[in-house]
């Protein structure tokens, strides 16, 4: 690892005071379960770090009367073990209970995870230029992709945004509340994400020098549910995750969000998935049939057609557990 100068604000403000507004030379730390894994691979090789362990003013967690503020500082483990958290918002305490094992809910934090970089083994690789380092071409295109995007049109770069949170939050209808040099404002966490193409983007819209202060979900009493498909149930992401939200009517589904994981470069929105579900009421037939629509508009790539049956089971799986019904593939 590359050694740096260590910085230890105690405000927001402080913090961002000391970032500078080109990405790489300095860089915010939370719980370190991504970063430090960057820098000892040397491929993030910042001089100056700034750590947020002693921000006090990101931790917590509050429920009022309106909506939910979870502070960037909080830990994966208290979201996962939050009893009205899991009341309320399933599909975010299931998401956050299935990330990594113990040791990684234990250090990491909400705003780390929203903020997370990609898994493209070629991006990790310390010897590989890809395009998000200064490199001409995306590896993963025509190279080994089973991992990659389904959803890919149009983006220069196939990775998959890493963050099982996000889909969840989106599909909730939250919201990131953004510290930068001139304040703080809000962005949506639907509009939150980017698909990056190159050495100055992240995976995020966030310029260097802001950070993510809280999440904010709204209370709007949504059937909600996350389901993820994974090779191995700790130490692993999901190869695919659909999560959703709806409201509850006499004439069925209201306002349905069928919100992709693991498949885009960001979190992707499957429109013609919740059209499909709406004014429906649950059922195995109904949630196939919009699993279906999810992956309509799929182009995999050489090795990830795999994916697209997944999208189908994961929509469908999560639409059932939202509604309340009985797991059928659970004996
Ligand atoms: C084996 C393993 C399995 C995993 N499985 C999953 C999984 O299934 N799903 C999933 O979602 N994740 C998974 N993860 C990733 C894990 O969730 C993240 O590493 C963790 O959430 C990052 O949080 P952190 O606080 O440690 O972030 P750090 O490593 O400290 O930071 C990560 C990035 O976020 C930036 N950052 C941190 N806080 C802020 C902030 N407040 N504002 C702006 N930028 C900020 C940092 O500068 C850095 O670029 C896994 C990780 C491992 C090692």
């Amino acid at each position: 690892m590359k050694n740096f100068t260590y910085f230890r604000p105690t405000t927001p403000e402080q913090a961002v005071a000391l970032l500078e507004n080109r990405w790489g030379n300095t860089e915010l730390l939370a719980g370190g379960t991504d970063l430090h894994d960057l820098q000892k691979e040397y491929v993030a090789q910042p001089a100056r770090v700034v750590s947020l362990s002693g921000v006090n003013a990101l931790a917590g967690i509050r429920v009022e009367e309106k909506s939910v503020r979870i502070g960037a500082g909080a830990k994966l483990a208290d979201i996962a073990n939050h009893a009205e958290l899991k009341r309320l918002f399933p599909s975010l305490t299931d998401a956050a209970d299935q990330i990594g094992g113990p040791q990684i809910r234990n250090m990491g934090t909400l705003g780390g995870n929203l903020c997370q970089r990609n898994r493209c083994w070629y991006f990790r690789d310390e010897h590989t230029n890809c395009l998000l380092k200064t490199g001409q071409r995306c590896f993963a295109l025509d190279g080994e992709n089973k991992y990659h995007a389904i959803f890919s049109q149009g983006h220069r770069c196939v990775i998959v945004n890493p963050s099982t949170l996000a889909p969840a939050l989106i599909a909730l209808g939250a919201s990131a509340v953004v510290q930068g040099p001139n304040g703080r404002r809000t962005i949506e966490l639907g509009r939150f994400f980017r698909a990056p193409g190159a050495n100055n983007e992240r995976e995020h819209v966030l310029e260097a020098n802001d950070m993510v202060v809280e999440v904010t979900i709204p209370r709007s009493n949504l059937a909600n549910a996350s389901y993820e498909v994974r090779h191995k149930q700790a130490y692993d992401w999901p190869l695919v995750q659909a999560a959703v939200s709806f409201e509850r009517g006499d004439g069925g589904v209201r306002n349905p969000r069928v919100v992709l994981g693991h498949v885009a470069p960001t979190p992707h929105v499957a429109e013609a998935a919740a059209r499909s579900i709406t004014g429906q009421a649950v059922s195995e037939a109904t949630a196939g049939a919009a699993g279906r629509a999810a992956a309509q508009d799929a182009k995999p790539l050489s090795q990830n057609g795999y994916k697209v049956k997944l999208v189908e089971v994961a929509v469908k799986r999560a639409l059932i557990i939202a509604a309340g019904q009985k797991r059928y593939w659970e004996v």
